[in-house]
């Protein structure tokens, strides 16, 4: 009689199987797919390497506004005025100064500065042009939203908002700070937010009824209304994209892809397509199951965000990590001026 244990004869019960989390394969967030697919070499200095940023100023407008907007309903919904935006705006930068010192190295002098925070300004009128604060109530903001696929592949992202309606429907808000996308791009502006509802719906079990971007920029929304066919090829696409990533990987090789974009990248100095070099391969890669640099980040600028907090020791239970139930509150939606893109079996919005 063989007193060796044969693991293939193991056989769990159907809920300690269910119990066990699922092996990572790796991680996934909406910018980290996005910067491979805009060009693997990007992604790669980026996720593997882990090059720095350099701080920019539209970067922290951007940071800025979302954090204004996300303030603002703190406030009680008849304070929530485009002058209690302007306020915050004051508080949220020295609060941001506070956190990340080297912005305020961003302005020359004083003057500039100010100009800078009316530009952000004017993207906050571009907000209030585009919807009532005061007839809202979010269900979250700023909430980190996870999930282990089946496939043991890991998404992770930080949505900037979700409503809630009475009847249920859940809306997904994202904020832009840059102009809306001609026809021919906006796929790839939705993307980001199929990714989220993936996340939602793989998580909590109901698919977003909505998908809404709010460009401050040019006053523009664009609305998205995705069906379950609409997810699965999302999901699909990710692990296609993450199989991608793992060959290139393997064979060392992250190919550069010039585009438009290329302007906005701090690695020209690094890339053949501007006469740079390739960095070498790095000795050690970075672990996969840690936190993406983005949301590390939020987290340390958001120490009393739930979200952030509920980011941390977080638990995995069969294929999905859940982040809490939403809850319901009595959210308006519409009354925005509107670019609808809706698949031709869902043209009504809630
Ligand atoms: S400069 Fe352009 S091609 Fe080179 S790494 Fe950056 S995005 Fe890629």
């Amino acid at each position: 009689m063989s007193t060796s244990l044969d693991l293939r004869t193991v056989v769990l019960p159907e809920q300690a199987r269910m119990d066990l989390p699922v092996p990572t394969l790796g991680s996934l967030s909406p910018s980290r797919a996005g910067d491979f697919m805009t060009c693997p070499l990007l992604y790669r200095y980026r996720t593997i390497d882990r090059l720095p940023q350099t701080p920019s100023s539209a970067a922290a407008r951007g940071t800025l506004v979302h954090a204004v907007l996300e303030r603002l309903f703190d406030l009680p919904r008849g304070q929530r005025t485009p002058e209690a935006a302007a306020d915050l705006l004051t508080l949220e930068w020295e609060r941001l100064c506070e956190v990340e010192p080297e912005l305020a190295a961003l302005f020359a002098d004083e003057g500039e500065l100010a100009g800078w925070l009316t530009s952000a300004r004017a993207l906050l009128d571009g907000y209030f042009s585009l919807e009532d604060p005061r007839r809202l109530d979010p269900a979250e903001r700023e909430s980190f939203v996870e999930v282990v696929l089946p496939t043991g592949l890991r998404l992770r992202g930080i949505v900037d908002r979700v409503d809630v309606a009475s009847t249920g429907a859940v809306r997904v808000v994202d904020y832009k700070t840059g102009r809306s996308p001609g026809e021919a791009f906006e796929g790839k502006a939705l993307f980001q937010m199929k990714f989220y509802a993936l996340v939602l719906w793989r998580t909590r079990g109901e698919i977003p009824a909505l998908l809404q971007l709010m460009y401050l920029g040019d006053r523009e929304v664009l609305r998205y209304c995705p069906d379950e066919a609409d997810l699965l090829a999302t999901e699909r696409k990710l692990l296609a994209l993450w199989q991608a990533i793992e060959r290139a990987t393997l064979a060392q090789d992250f190919p550069p892809r010039a585009s438009k974009l290329c302007g906005w990248c701090d690695h020209q100095a690094l890339c053949p397509e501007f006469g740079g070099q390739v960095l070498p391969w790095p000795a050690a890669l970075p672990d996969p199951a840690a936190l993406a640099p983005h949301h590390a980040a939020h987290a340390a600028t958001h120490p009393s965000d739930p979200s952030a907090a509920r980011a941390v020791g977080r638990v995995v239970t069969g294929a999905a990590v859940v982040t809490g139930a939403a809850v319901v509150t009595g959210a308006t939606m519409g009354g925005t001026r509107l670019r609808a893109v809706l698949p031709a079996t869902r043209r009504s919005t809630p």
